[in-house]
Order: C-alpha cells, then sequence, then structure tokens
C-alpha cells in the first residue's frame, strides 16, 4: 500500500475546453466552495452532475484519514443505487487497484467492462441496463471514477458516475468535464474541511488568550494549569490532558502531576510520579516536530520503560495518518532552559495525527503553562527566600510570634531556645568559613528534628528556635534532648567542643500563655541551661531568674559562675533547698514594691542571688552544726559577707558587692561586720536582711523546724526599727500579700 491514498495520483494534468470554462464559471458564480457545510457543497456538486452531464447515478465516497478507508457518503439517484452503497465503508486497499495507468483518461479512470478484473465483491451495485454490442455503448459494468484531489494532489474521496441518459461511453471532453467538476467538489471538500479546522484552531487560540487574561498569577498554580489542560481539552480536541511538572523539594527526578482533564476514574493512575530519567530518551532533539515530541507505539515502547506507562490510548485509528497509541508531549522547560515539567495529551477526538498548525498551538499551550509555571517558581523562591535563613535553610525570625499564636489556637505549644555553646571559638581557632559549616549543619539537624510539624527558627547568630504545636513538657524535652545528643555526634565531626544548650517553655500545665512570655521563658532556661555548665536542655521553671542585665566592666563570665556558686551553695547548705533563689525572688517583689527602678530591681534580684556566696568560705561543720554555734565558730560565720563582698567585688559586681558587706548591719547600730548606723545602710542591704531573715525563719533548717508564715511576719514586725527597716518590712509584708500564694511553700 502507498504511503497515503493521496500521493498516488499527484501529477495528473488535465486540459481545460470551452465547455469547461464555462462550468468553472458557472460554480464559481454560485459561490459553491466557501463557507458552506460540506453536506451542501455536495448536494451542490452532485446536483450540477446529474443535470448537466446527465448521469442518473452519481456517488460520492469520502477517504477517512483516521481508519485509512474511504465512506460512501452521498448517493444520488435510483432508490436501489442508495440502498446498496449509502454508508458502505471499504479500505484504500479495495480501490487501489482502479486507479491504474491502463484505466486513466483526462484525469479520469474509465474502468471498461472488457478490461477490468471484477472480483467477487467489488461490484455491490449493477444497474439495470441492456446490454448491447456497440463498443461505444456504455456496459451495466462499466465503471467511472474520478478521484477527488486536494490543492496538494491528495485524495479527499472518490466521485463516481453510472447509468448515462444517451446510454455511450463517455466522449474525452465529456471526461475533462467531468474532472473539472471533480476538481471542484474536491476543492469545496478540502475547503470546507479546512475552514472546519481553522474555525476549530481559532476557537482554540480564543480559549487560550481568554484563559491567559484570566490567569491573574495570584491564582494557584493547579488552578492556571487546570484550566489550560480544559482548554487544550476543548480547542485542540484532546480527550486527556496533564501537566506534570517536577518535584523541586523532595525528589529533583520525580515528575508529579499538577493537573489533569478527561481521565475520569483512572485519574488515580496518575498519582504514581514519572521519573524524569526514564523519560529522558524521548527528549531527544531530533523527535521533535514544531516544539511537541511525537512518537508512534513502537518507538516510545523503544525509548521508554513500560513502568512509565499511565493510562493507554483509547481513541486510536488505522493507518498512516490515524493516532495508533502514539506519545505526545511537550516538554516545559525552565528559566535556565531545563525540563522542569511536560503537557502530556492523548485521545485525539478525530482519532487522527495532529496537523502541524495542531501542534504549534499545543506548544503555544504548553508555553503558556511553562511560564506559568517559572512565574509560581519566582514567587515561591521569593517567598522561600522572604522566610527563610539562607545560610541554614531554616525559617527566619519574622512571623515567628504569629506562628506561635496560630499553634496556640489550636491547644498547647512548647518552644525550644538552642545556643550553639562556646561557638565564638569555631570562628576564631577554625576559620569563619567552619563556623558557617557548623552553622549549616546545624539549620540541617533542626529541621530534621522539627519535621513534620515544628517550625524551626533561626532567631539570629547561633541561636536557633524550634515551635512544637501541641507538645508537652515532657515531649518538647525528649525533642530537645535527641536534637542535642544528634548535634553532639555531627558538630563534633566539624568542630571539636561545640555542644548544644536548649531552653524549653510550653503553655502545657499552666505554663506562660503568649507567644512573647513563652519565648522570654524558653530565654531564660536557656540562660539557666548556660550557667549550669552547658551541653544541656532545661526546662523552664517559674522560679528561675530573670536574665541579668550586663553593666560596663562587668564580666558575663564571671557573673555566671558566682551565679553558679551560688546555686552550688544552696545545695550544701539544705541539700534541696533554695535558699538564695528564693531570696532572689523577694529582693524582687520587694524591690518592686518599693517602687524602685526596673534596673535596679533587676540588681536586687542579683544581690539576693548573691548575698550569702561569702558561705562558700565557712566550714560545713558550723553551716550544718544541728546545734547552737560556739563564739569561735560565730566569728568564723560572721566573716561571710566581708567573704561575699570580695568574692563579688572580684566579678565586677561592685555595687552589690557593698549590699552584700552590709546584709547583716541592723538600724540599731548593732549589726556586722562595720556595725553601721541608719543612715549608712544602703536600702538594697536593707532589703536583702528583711528578705534573709523571712526566708531563713520559714524554711527548715539543720537547727531547727520552720516558724511558717505568720510567726515570721509578727517577728519582723517585732523587730521593725532596730533591728529592721520598718518601711521595708512593709513593703515586703504587702507584696507577699499581694501575691496569690505564699512563695515559701514553693521555695
Ligand atoms: P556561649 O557558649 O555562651 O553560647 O558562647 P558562644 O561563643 O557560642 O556565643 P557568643 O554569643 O559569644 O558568640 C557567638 C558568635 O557567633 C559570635 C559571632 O561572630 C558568631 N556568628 C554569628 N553569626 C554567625 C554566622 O552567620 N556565621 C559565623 N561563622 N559566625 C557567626
Ligand atoms: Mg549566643
Ligand atoms: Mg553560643
Amino acid at each position: 500500500m502507498p504511503e497515503s491514498p493521496p500521493d498516488a495520483l499527484m501529477g495528473v494534468e488535465h486540459a481545460e475546453p470551452a465547455t469547461v470554462r464555462r462550468l468553472h464559471a458557472l460554480l464559481e458564480l454560485s459561490g459553491l466552495s466557501r463557507g458552506q457545510d460540506l453536506d451542501a457543497v455536495l448536494e451542490a456538486v452532485t446536483r450540477s452532475i446529474l443535470e448537466s452531464m446527465g448521469y442518473r447515478t452519481v456517488v460520492v465516497n469520502l477517504y477517512r484519514p483516521a481508519w485509512d478507508d474511504f465512506e460512501c457518503v452521498v448517493v444520488e439517484g435510483s432508490e436501489e443505487a442508495r440502498d446498496a452503497l449509502l454508508g458502505i465503508v471499504r479500505p484504500w486497499s479495495g480501490w487501489e487497484w482502479m486507479f491504474q495507468d491502463k484505466f486513466e483518461r483526462c484525469g479520469a479512470y474509465f474502468l471498461r467492462h472488457e478490461l477490468a478484473e471484477w472480483e467477487d465483491g467489488d461490484i455491490v451495485y449493477t444497474p439495470e441496463i441492456a446490454i448491447s454490442d456497440d463498443p461505444d455503448a456504455w456496459h451495466p459494468e462499466d465503471c467511472l471514477i474520478v478521484p477527488l484531489l486536494d490543492e496538494t494532489g491528495g485524495m479527499v474521496g472518490t466521485l463516481s458516475v453510472d447509468e448515462p441518459a444517451n446510454g455511450r461511453r463517455p466522449t474525452d471532453e465529456e471526461l475533462q468535464t467531468l474532472v473539472a467538476l471533480a476538481g471542484h467538489a474536491a476543492l469545496a471538500i478540502s475547503q470546507t474541511r479546512a475552514t472546519l479546522q481553522a474555525e476549530r484552531h481559532r476557537t482554540a487560540l480564543n480559549d487560550l488568550l481568554k484563559t491567559s487574561s484570566d490567569l491573574s498569577p495570584d491564582r494557584p498554580l493547579p488552578e492556571i494549569l487546570g484550566r489550560l489542560c480544559g482548554s487544550v481539552q476543548r480547542g485542540l480536541g484532546f480527550e486527556k490532558v496533564a501537566v506534570f511538572l517536577r518535584d523541586r523539594d523532595a525528589d529533583a527526578d520525580a515528575l508529579r502531576v499538577a493537573a489533569a482533564r478527561g481521565f475520569g476514574e483512572q485519574r488515580s493512575a496518575l498519582d504514581a510520579p514519572l521519573s524524569l530519567r526514564a523519560l529522558q530518551g524521548l527528549f531527544d532533539e531530533h523527535l521533535g516536530r514544531d516544539g511537541c515530541i511525537l512518537v508512534d507505539r513502537d518507538t516510545a515502547a523503544a525509548l521508554v520503560p513500560s513502568s512509565q506507562v499511565r493510562v493507554p490510548s483509547r481513541r486510536n485509528g488505522r493507518g498512516p495518518r490515524a493516532w495508533r497509541g502514539h506519545w505526545l508531549v511537550l516538554p516545559l522547560a525552565d528559566e535556565a532552559g531545563a525540563t522542569d515539567g511536560l503537557l502530556w495529551v492523548d485521545d485525539p477526538e478525530d482519532r487522527l495525527l495532529p496537523t502541524p498548525e495542531r501542534l504549534q498551538l499545543l506548544r503555544l499551550f504548553a508555553d503558556q503553562a511553562a511560564s506559568a509555571t517559572a512565574a509560581d517558581r519566582r514567587v515561591q523562591a521569593l517567598r522561600h527566600l522572604a522566610e527563610h535563613d539562607p545560610l541554614t535553610g531554616v525559617y527566619n525570625r519574622r512571623d515567628l510570634s504569629r506562628r506561635i499564636d496560630v499553634a496556640r489556637a489550636d491547644g498547647d505549644v512548647a518552644v525550644l531556645i538552642c545556643d550553639l555553646d562556646r561557638f565564638k571559638a569555631v570562628n576564631d581557632d577554625l576559620g569563619h568559613d567552619m563556623g558557617d559549616r557548623v552553622l549549616e549543619r546545624f539549620g540541617a539537624l533542626l529541621r530534621e528534628h522539627s519535621a513534620p510539624a515544628g517550625h524551626a527558627v533561626r532567631l539570629g547568630g547561633e541561636e536557633f528556635c524550634v515551635v512544637l504545636p501541641g507538645a508537652t513538657g515532657t515531649e518538647a524535652f525528649a525533642c530537645a534532648e535527641r536534637l542535642r545528643r544528634a548535634s553532639r555526634v555531627a558538630l563534633q565531626e566539624l568542630a571539636p567542643g561545640v555542644t548544644l544548650s536548649v531552653g524549653i517553655a510550653t503553655t502545657a500545665g499552666g505554663g506562660p500563655d503568649s507567644a512573647r512570655a513563652l519565648l522570654m521563658a524558653a530565654d531564660r532556661a536557656l540562660y539557666m541551661a548556660k550557667r549550669l555548665g552547658r551541653d544541656r536542655s532545661v526546662p523552664y521553671d517559674a522560679s528561675m531568674p530573670s536574665i541579668p542585665q550586663r553593666r560596663r566592666g562587668e564580666r558575663t563570665e564571671q557573673l555566671s559562675a558566682v551565679l553558679l556558686l551560688a546555686e552550688a551553695l544552696d545545695l550544701r547548705d539544705g541539700g534541696t533547698s533554695s535558699h538564695s533563689r528564693t531570696v532572689a525572688q523577694y529582693t524582687e517583689l520587694t524591690g518592686r514594691a518599693l517602687g524602685l527602678s526596673q534596673d535596679r530591681v533587676e540588681r536586687l534580684r542579683v544581690a539576693g542571688a548573691l548575698h550569702d556566696i561569702g558561705k562558700i568560705g565557712v566550714a560545713d561543720a558550723i553551716l550544718r552544726k544541728p546545734g547552737p554555734l560556739t563564739d569561735a565558730e560565730w566569728e568564723d560565720m560572721r566573716r561571710h559577707a566581708e567573704l561575699g563582698a570580695q568574692i563579688t567585688a572580684h566579678a565586677g559586681l561592685d555595687d552589690i558587692s557593698e549590699w552584700v558587706l552590709c546584709h547583716h548591719e541592723r538600724l540599731d547600730g548593732r549589726g556586722y561586720p562595720r556595725a553601721l548606723g541608719a543612715e549608712q545602710i544602703p536600702l538594697e542591704a536593707r532589703v536583702l536582711a528583711v528578705t534573709d531573715a523571712y526566708e531563713a525563719m520559714t524554711a527548715d533548717r539543720p537547727y531547727r523546724r520552720a516558724l511558717g508564715d505568720a510567726a515570721a511576719r509578727s517577728e519582723l514586725h517585732r523587730c521593725a526599727g532596730t533591728q529592721f527597716d520598718p518601711e521595708v518590712v512593709a513593703a515586703f509584708i504587702g507584696a507577699l500579700d499581694a501575691r496569690d500564694c505564699p512563695l515559701s511553700d514553693a521555695a
């Protein structure tokens, strides 16, 4: 069989006698070939042949490229002829032999009964005509066919006539007339078809334009792509259309379906991603046509592994121009020209391979999809940049409070504040680049450990935060510890000595409620973790000291060290008691009640924590003695005020040193170590004296049981004016009353 039937008859030429020209003019005047539907065109052609040429039967067969066959669509003539012929379909192979050179005359093919070698089934209808001996008389088995050729010589159908009214075989002139008419008919058919196609393309283009103008970049990408798929489906007549996009986050090889139309129940077959690598064979340049890759089933089978087949084609035809399990894909390029996705179409409504125009239109749609995708990727990238820290890939601190609030609206939320220990030394010893690498690695760990629900943030420098929606204190602590252990292993590979400190706070169990309070609480816990020696996770506790403001000239390292010392001392002193911590809270309360500035209150709190630091130099035997002290032992014990003053002065805490020195002085001048008069004792020292005494009375000691709140208060009142400053006593007791529960119970 030839490549395609139209090509078989190219190059037939014929002359144009006068009568023919007249007919031409006639047809042209009737404006036959323009703007009418195909049925009207065919009817007009057959009618003029019937009327002007005097044949009783006129038959038109049209070529169906989707099936590579001819279908009988028009039969003018007898009832019997119509019944016998209309709707008959015959493959090209059944026609081919009729177009042999030996039958050709003036561009028509006249098969004389005596020359034609009809086989059974070739003749479906034989008119009832008397058989004559005259060689010019028409024989019932004569056959006269004219191919209907379009502008390019392609065959669009055949025109056959039968039963000439004069009973004669055709003259050359008659044949020329017939051929000319057939030429017009063919032109009319092909132009009508072209008009339909053009109409369709115009609709598709309009649709594309409309879709494009509707596609504000604010719309979500899947919606934009979905509309484009719909336009391809309607405008270009493909039943199935899908867009796959490269997964940029998880797996760069995966092409995941982003939009699809027309798959119905088969839609789930697209859920499994395609593999860019597996499809690579398709993206060969020489397979491209008009920016599309169109390959037949066999080529596709050779190039693409069967794992990539999702839904097999349904609308297949037959013959060289038909769709038969073809693959038609259009790569979507990103801005750098790399394949970022593909548009995939299947099941053409007409079962035909797309024309070049249709492919070009398809390319336009694909370009539209590619640019919408690129725009979306750009927006995503900008958003990512705006929300993330470029070095570590975790979020930046913008939006942190809002995220906590959002999580809080759904229930409890915990936060971890993480700070790398001794990180400055990494930069100093190993260089800034290594510092960056440590941060990068830590960012990756943080993302891993906060997944899936957590939100990891770089607060700045080497300080990070993780928001854990729904986490209880225990869960948050477990998460912090996992992170800390993982960091220790991973970071020490890069920079020995780098560990992690974590402060934890949660809203669960009546913890701090607002985002701000939660972050401050976690920060305080982190501060405590650092003070306790780093490389640990510390959950927030309401009794924790707040973070002292740093003073000029004050060495934080040393302040932390003395605070740590005070804590160690508490442990030594009472085993489990927390004398200095509690006094720190009392001094803070009293300072506030006295209306001192925030700064002074803060210093007073530190002083509260440190007032007994000098006891570090007092022997255990004296500190923990169950009975009364001897004079010599008292002498030793009293030295703690001076010793404490020295220690704090050494840490650069000069103001606090002064108060610590005076915290056992009395208004009546009978205190120690210097027996100062009332005006000489700093207010802060007077606060220390009251709060220290109250704490001592209300907490158990090795040598006696606690007095209880009421007894302790009355003792303060009794000694106000002699030992204690009455104003301070009043302020302190007022502050205790203002609290919901006495602190001594909590201590
Ligand atoms: P601590 O154990 O108390 O947390 O001490 P530290 O050394 O970790 O903390 P410090 O705050 O003294 O030093 C933090 C250092 O982090 C100082 C700064 O130079 C460094 N840093 C902050 N941002 C970056 C960054 O993006 N890259 C690098 N390489 N270093 C950074
Ligand atoms: Mg730091
Ligand atoms: Mg640090």
